[in-house]
């Protein structure tokens, strides 16, 4: 039976990014009649592993060894090398994060294929096992079909943009992997420094509330903050808005900034352009506010309020309150 394996970078717990990848990998195998499995790498992988295991993964291949305990992309890919020889898969799964942009490229060419990054959503054909993942290009401004017809297809998930796996109680069989060798960690960590948030991190909000240049100065970010708490959601902002030093470089959406996904994109005086709209084309639904009806983010946008912000976020905030 052909095995689709999920990429699993944690240790101890899974991330919401791995559930992710679990839960699209779930629904994957089962279009196609496969087993989920999951790769599971560190110095100790027991109770990942037994994670991956409850949230549905049936056959867990373990790489264990003291020289993983931290990941670093050498390592890791020798050991997901190892696996990927050993059990053969149809479809290899990472997310598009850090680790999953580094190792998925880097993987395919070891195993003479290549990967497709940053995928939104796929059809699975049983008859001819073939795989269809659509994923934008040009920077949002269109959607590409791709069919992976030769195994492994390796692939990375846009995040957030699959339901998270939910727990099951099965019994999971765990095969133990030995790498031929594992190369030395060339890096030395220093320091490890968390990101300072209030509130929702922006990469995990269901609601983003995005502003741009149309704000005209960082004082009126204040309305968007408020907005965002209320909702329970975070705020972003475009290049423009960065640049201009209103807000940290850190909620920067697009292309050379953070990709989101959330439920509710609310952008306000963001005009579209494809560099922001790469950051958050994958969101459920965008919401503009704009006072050029010709703005390009209407195209994108599924609900659209052509106006001045200063006149349209007050009463959206007065009738959130009353809500809530
Ligand atoms: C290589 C490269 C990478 C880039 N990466 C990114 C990226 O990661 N993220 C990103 O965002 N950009 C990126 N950019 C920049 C991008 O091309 C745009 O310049 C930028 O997104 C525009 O920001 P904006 O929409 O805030 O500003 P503008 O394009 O100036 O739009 C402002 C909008 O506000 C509207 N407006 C004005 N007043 C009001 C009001 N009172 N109420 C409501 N609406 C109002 C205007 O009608 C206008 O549509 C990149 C560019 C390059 C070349």
């Amino acid at each position: 039976m052909s095995l689709v394996l999920t990429c699993l970078f944690d240790q101890g717990s899974l991330s919401r990014d791995s559930l992710e990848a679990l839960g699209a990998g779930k629904s994957i195998a089962a279009e196609l009649g496969a087993v989920l499995a999951a790769a599971v790498i560190g110095a100790e992988t027991g109770a990942i592993g037994a994670a991956a295991g409850e949230y549905g993964a049936s056959k867990i291949y373990a790489v264990q060894d003291a020289a993983l305990a931290q990941y670093y992309c050498e390592g890791y890919l020798a050991a997901l090398e190892a696996v990927c020889r050993e059990c053969e898969p149809a479809v290899v799964l990472f997310v598009t994060n850090a680790p999953g942009r580094e190792m998925a490229p880097r993987l395919a060419k070891r195993l003479g294929r290549t990967a497709l990054v940053d995928c939104l959503s796929f059809n699975a054909d049983k008859e001819t096992g073939s795989i269809v993942f659509t994923k934008p290009v040009f920077g949002g401004k269109a959607m590409a079909q791709v069919a992976m017809s030769d195994a492994p297809a390796v692939v990375a998930l846009r995040r957030r943009s699959f339901e998270p796996a939910r727990p099951e109680q099965a019994a999971a069989e765990t095969i133990q992997v030995k790498p031929p060798a594992i190369p030395p960690n060339p890096f030395k960590l220093i320091e490890r420094v968390e990101e300072q948030t209030a509130g929702v991190r922006l990469e995990d909000a269901r609601v983003v509330v995005s502003g741009g240049q149309g704000l005209g100065g960082p004082e009126n970010f204040a309305l968007l903050e408020e907005l965002a708490g209320l909702l329970g959601g975070a705020v972003g902002a475009s290049r423009v808005a960065v640049d201009s030093g209103w807000v940290s470089s850190s909620k920067q959406v697009g292309q050379t900034g953070k990709i989101v996904a959330p439920d509710i994109y609310l952008a306000v005086g963001i005009s579209g352009a494809c560099q922001h709209l790469a950051g958050c084309s994958g969101s459920k639904v965008i919401v503009a506010v704009n006072t050029d009806p010709e703005a390009p983010i209407f195209g994108a946008a599924r609900l659209g309020v052509v106006g001045d912000y200063k006149e349209v976020l007050p009463p959206l905030i007065e009738k959130v309150k009353e809500m809530a």
